[in-house]
């Protein structure tokens, strides 16, 4: 039913932004239950009298069709006249109607609902628009409330109907303070909602790189230093990867920048689809370097997973550039494992120990792992 509401009153708000997809809904609010509220008062002229009332009958009649114009006119993308219609309609009826049957049967009291309606339209209200609107209305109420009595009043309902309408008019703006709050509920949850997917969307993306895909510089820092804590708790043993793709300047010099990204992708893709455990995670750390950052792993561990991961690239076979001596696309690894970091120890020195690894790995002839320990100790046989 809601659902089904809530589309009826969406008309014409399709892919608006949020203010105005506000505003239209708004206006298709009050053009559909104005002409819904006047319904039980058309029934009582109709059934009562409607050689006396005709004339309050027939205006009604004109403003339940104006209201249903104020949804067209959103349909057909008008949607400032909707709003202005809507609020006019509004004002206009309850004067007319006030003025015909006397303020006796509390019609003008819907002057506080349109006021409500009013309050919620306008997304700036610091708008004169708004202001000479809002003090519009408070006359209107004041004029209808003092002016329009009973002696006064064209058609005056009698006693005890009179009665029974001012007690529909009090529970009607009642049920339409309670359907405007009901709304503003449901909107406010909506907006919380897309809030939090965007927040939800702009964490991802500010621990993303953008080229691969994977996790970026900041992610990488973020978990080493989570790990480096948690191995610091538990004691467990926790390894780190450096890794750079060999020759890579002579390939996008060759090969151009284009297909040197793309070449990028691929080694991303494989490093990532080699790493099996959940826990571990590997980020470009910049240009055509890579970190892998693996928890819980010993040195030994460690080091089979760089030559895994060395192996997944190598067996893509990208063809490099043959004529500078390079057939294959390579990457060289340095490895290094922390057991217990020192109290004033800080995980940099992973990064300046597996840097200086994969130094070596460079030096001593590319595409191969080489391991340091933090400390002195030789790789566990
Ligand atoms: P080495 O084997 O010693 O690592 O040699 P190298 O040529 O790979 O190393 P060097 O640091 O001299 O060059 C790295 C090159 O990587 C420089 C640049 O052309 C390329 N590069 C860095 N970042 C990107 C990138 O985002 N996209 C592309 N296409 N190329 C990049
Ligand atoms: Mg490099
Ligand atoms: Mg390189």
């Amino acid at each position: 039913m809601i659902t089904f509401l809530s589309e009826l009153w969406s008309i014409g708000a399709q892919n608006k932004h949020t203010s105005l997809r506000r505003q239209i809904a708004l206006s298709n609010q009050i053009g559909m239950l104005g002409a819904v509220a006047t319904l039980p008062y058309q029934v009582f002229y109709l059934i009562y009298d409607i050689g006396f009332y005709w004339a309050v009958f027939s205006a009604n009649l004109v403003f339940i069709t104006a209201y249903l114009s104020v949804v067209i006119c959103n349909a057909m993308g008008r949607h400032s006249l909707a709003r202005d219609l809507a609020l006019g309609v509004a004002c206009t009826q309850v004067f007319v109607v006030t003025l015909l049957i006397s303020s006796a049967a509390g019609v003008q009291l819907f002057y506080f609902s349109v006021g409500a309606f009013l309050a919620l339209i306008y997304s700036n209200m610091n708008s004169r628009r708004f202001w000479v609107q809002s003090a519009g209305i408070g006359a209107l109420f004041i004029i209808s409330q003092f002016l329009f009595t009973p002696a006064r009043a064209l058609t005056p309902v009698p006693s005890p109907f009179v009665d029974i309408m001012f007690g529909g008019s009090v529970l009607g703006v009642l049920a339409l303070s309670a359907v405007i709050s009901y709304l503003y509920r449901r909107e406010i949850e909506q907006a919380e909602l897309e809030l939090k997917l965007n927040n939800r969307k702009l964490t991802t993306l500010s621990v993303t790189d953008t080229l691969t895909g994977l996790a970026n510089r900041r992610k990488l820092d973020e978990t080493l230093l989570r790990e480096w804590e948690r191995t610091r708790r538990n004691g467990l043993p926790l390894s780190f990867i450096m890794c750079d793709v060999d020759h890579f300047k002579i390939y996008n010099d060759n090969l151009g920048h284009q297909a040197g990204d793309v070449c990028l992708q691929q080694v991303a893709s494989a490093l990532q689809e080699a790493l099996v455990r959940p826990g571990d995670l590997v980020a470009r750390y910049g240009g055509e370097e890579f970190a892998i950052v693996l928890p819980d792993t010993n040195a030994l561990g460690a080091h089979q997973v760089a030559e895994t991961l060395r192996q997944a690239v190598g067996a893509m076979r990208i063809p490099h550039v043959p004529e500078e001596g390079v057939a294959f696309l390579s990457i060289s690894l340095g490895v290094t494992t922390v057991e217990r970091p020192g109290p004033d120890e800080l995980p940099e020195i992973l990064l300046k120990k597996a840097d200086e690894a994969l130094y070596m790995a460079k030096a001593n002839g590319r595409d191969q792992v080489v391991y340091l320990a933090l400390t002195d100790q030789p790789l566990p046989a």
